[in-house]
């Protein structure tokens, strides 16, 4: 069968008629010739009982008178028929009375075996004396009859004829013929007739499967099979074609779908890039937005912190107007910082944060804010230490201004959060790597619990503690995104009640060459004997001119203006400026043209003036392009006096004079000679602890509460309001603190 299983449907159903049909047949023609062989042998055995009776009673005459020379006579005319074997007349007691062989069978007469039979069978009965019985006995190549003679109704012999069976196996033989010619011919017609009805089965069927075959390959649901028959076929075609209407609807409403699917998707791809669009504008508009408040407050600013700086050059000024104008630039200064503060924070979100490389002495760095920082310490009763590797001249090449805002800004906190015990500043220099650095900042204070240590260093954040103490929570995340900016990390150790312990960990380059000191405002004086400048100052706005010409003109440097870069360019060729301090935005023409012109005109190139441009941008890569186009250096609005006076310094080669040490020292007595008198104030002692609670706590209103109520007080009180009163105005609250505890109370 399982020759069967992959042999083609129309191969199965003509062997399955061709088998059938040969069983069948082969049953038919067995039964058949079985039939004629059965009835052909009864015959045969019928004629050779008639024949053994003929002899029988011929030979009954020879039998009862004892002749047996009549009866091998009569028997011999056996002779005829020719399949007689051999014929023999028995007497009853069984002795062979008469016989005849065929000389044909001249071997076979010589069998004994009839008389073996004969005695046997004798032997077999109870009476010896009895006669043969009538019977025949069929062997594979003949067959014996014997039959019992009788006269006047008495046995008196057997009479046995031997015949062979070659007529019977002639048949045979033939009846097998027969039947083989009939089954080759019935079978051969089975076939021919099978070829022709498997296809009312096989052929549907085949074009079913090219149907099939045809849907799978062309992807085209809408073929459909043609029925043909009401029958099983049939019904298999329906079901075909319904299976196939049912893939056509889902394969169109897939395709709808998809369809739609697309469109969703287009769609949505709008909207999203329309989204994303307003977004990217969003934040586009909040750079510029950025951009231009830094630029509008700077500019602003450039005018109150310049004037303020260039009025308190004025030595006519009374103490008042002094005390006043410092004031101004100190309130300038504190506004100034908080807008960088900001600006800061925006410009590291944005990645636009930069690092200034500098060479500096590391140690000098530490020492200066070691200073600063006991002075703090000792204002809060706390312990300060400075502990460490560091040795002296230990020169590094990096952000000297980023480093110190770091540390000064952790240590803030360490002082700020700290209200019994020690704050230490502790630099280690690593043995294995000398270019790598610890700085530890350690404080005995509050601590920081370890849920709210993630969320500290994020914009904004502030522990409550934090909060109550003032501040605006963008400390640390400046201080931790500046400290990755140089590379290093900020870590932080800490516990609530237990104290903080907050470090960084840095690689700092060992610098070379020469250290910058950079200039101080009030030391610089004028311009030394014998050095003269020329300057031009570029500016649309008069009031940026007129600051920048006063605090040149200050030093003793000689200052024209010009108003846009038209103008810049023809009074560089009227009047040989030095030096050319020119603002970018301007009307007519800008600075940037202005600057092309200068670089590459023929006219401007017999000098090479040194041009510094002047921007209220402080974003360094912002005036990459200004330096590219030909400016030598910048300096940001609200312009330092420092910046100014460094320029000049580092182009024009001059020398300055600096104040008097006298002078400074004056300074410092006058404020000692202050200092003496507060402390002959007295307070009351719940207006002393007010005083002292609202200055930690930076609570402006009750602190100017306190300072009118002192107004109201004797002399030495009205003169620690105004003292106060100024500290306040800087919101110098460690002044204030230093300045109350100085005074008595009771
Ligand atoms: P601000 O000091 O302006 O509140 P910071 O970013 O500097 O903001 O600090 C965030 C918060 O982290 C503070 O409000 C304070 O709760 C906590 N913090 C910072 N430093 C310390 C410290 N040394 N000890 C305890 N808490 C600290």
């Amino acid at each position: 069968m399982h020759i069967f299983r992959n042999v083609s449907i129309k191969r199965k159903i003509s062997s399955i008629i061709l088998f059938t049909s040969a069983m069948v047949l082969s049953l038919a023609s067995g039964a058949f010739i079985a039939h004629e062989l059965l009835t052909f042998r009864h015959r045969m055995v019928a004629d050779l009982i008639t024949l053994a009776e003929i002899i029988g009673n011929n030979s009954s005459g020879g039998l009862i008178f004892d002749d047996n020379h009549v009866v091998n006579e009569n028997i011999a005319a056996l002779k005829a028929k020719s399949h007689i074997i051999s014929a023999q007349i028995f007497k009853t007691d069984g002795q062979v009375f008469a016989s005849y062989y065929n000389t044909r069978y001249v071997l076979f007469a010589k069998h004994s075996h009839i008389r073996d039979y004969y005695f046997a069978h004798q032997t077999a009965q109870e009476d010896p004396n009895q006669p043969i019985e009538d019977n025949y006995f069929f062997e594979s190549d003949y067959v014996e009859v014997y039959k019992k003679i009788v006269y006047d109704g008495e046995v008196i012999g057997t009479a046995l004829i031997v015949s062979d069976l070659a007529e019977f196996y002639q048949r045979l033989q033939l009846g097998i013929m027969i039947v083989i010619s009939v089954m080759l011919v019935s079978l051969l017609l089975a076939f021919m007739l099978a070829s022709r009805l498997q296809a009312v089965i096989s052929d549907p069927i085949y074009r079913l499967l090219n149907t099939m075959k045809m849907v799978t390959q062309q992807k085209n649901y809408s073929i459909r099979e043609k029925k043909i028959s009401d029958d099983e076929l049939g019904s298999l075609v329906d079901g075909f074609n319904g299976m196939l209407s049912q893939i056509e609807t889902r394969d169109r409403e897939l395709n709808q779908y998809h369809y739609h699917l697309e469109e969703k998707v287009a769609q949505r791809t709008v909207e999203l890039a329309e989204a994303r669009d307003q977004a990217l504008a969003a934040n586009k508009a909040k750079s510029i937005f950025l951009a231009n408040m830094s630029h509008e407050i700077r500019t602003p600013m450039n005018a109150v912190l310049g004037y303020a700086q260039i009025l308190q050059r004025d030595t006519q000024l009374t103490k008042e107007q002094r005390n006043s104008l410092q004031i101004i630039e100190s309130s300038g200064n504190h506004l100034l910082g908080l807008i960088n503060d900001i600006l800061d924070i925006s410009k590291i979100e944005a990645g636009a944060m930069e690092l200034r490389q500098e060479n500096f002495y590391l140690n000098e760095l530490i020492d200066a804010i070691a200073a600063m920082f006991r002075v703090r310490c000792e204002q809060k009763h706390l312990e300060w230490r400075v502990s460490g590797n560091l040795e002296d001249k230990t020169l590094v090449y990096a952000d000297q201004g980023k480093l110190r805002q770091i540390l000064i800004n952790l240590l803030g906190n360490a002082v700020k959060f700290t209200e019994k015990g020690e704050v230490s500043l502790r630099v280690t220099r690593q043995s294995d790597d000398y270019e790598m650095y610890r700085i530890d900042v350690i404080d005995t204070g509050q601590g920081i619990p370890k849920a709210d240590q993630k969320n500290i260093f994020e914009p904004f954040q502030q522990e409550k503690a934090g909060f109550d103490k003032g501040g605006t929570g963008l400390g640390l995340a400046i201080t931790k995104r500046q400290v990755e900016l140089m590379g290093g990390r900020l870590l932080v150790e800490s516990e609530r009640g237990q104290g903080s312990c907050f470090s960084v960990v840095l690689h700092l380059e060992m610098g070379t060459g020469e250290v910058v000191y950079h200039a101080e405002r009030s030391q610089v004086s004028r311009l030394a004997e014998g050095n003269h400048v020329h300057v031009l100052v570029v500016d649309d706005v008069k009031e940026n001119r007129d600051i920048l010409s006063q605090m040149l003109g200050d030093i003793g440097a000689e200052t024209r203006e010009a108003v846009n870069g038209q103008d810049c360019l023809d009074k560089i060729l009227e009047q040989r400026p030095d030096i050319v301090f020119m603002d970018i935005r301007m009307p007519v023409m800008d600075g940037m043209a202005a600057i092309r012109h200068i670089r590459q005109d023929q006219v401007f190139a017999e000098q090479k003036i040194p041009c510094v441009a002047i921007s209220a941008s402080t974003l360094r890569h912002q005036m990459r392009p200004v330096l590219d186009a030909g400016f030598d250096d910048f300096i940001s609005k609200p312009f330092r006096f420092e910046a100014v006076y460094e320029c000049l310094a580092k182009y024009l080669d001059v020398k300055f004079e600096y104040l008097a040490p006298e002078q400074q020292e004056q300074e410092t007595e006058a404020e000692a000679a202050k200092e003496i008198d507060l402390s002959q104030v007295k307070l009351p002692k719940v207006l002393y602890d007010r005083l002292l609670e609202s200055a930690e706590l930076s609570d402006l209103t009750e602190i100017e509460n306190c300072l009118s109520e002192l107004n109201q007080g004797d002399a030495g009180q009205q003169a620690l309001s105004t003292a106060l009163k100024e500290s306040l105005a800087s919101y110098n609250m460690d002044d204030i603190l230093e300045t109350v505890q100085k005074v008595q109370y009771e």
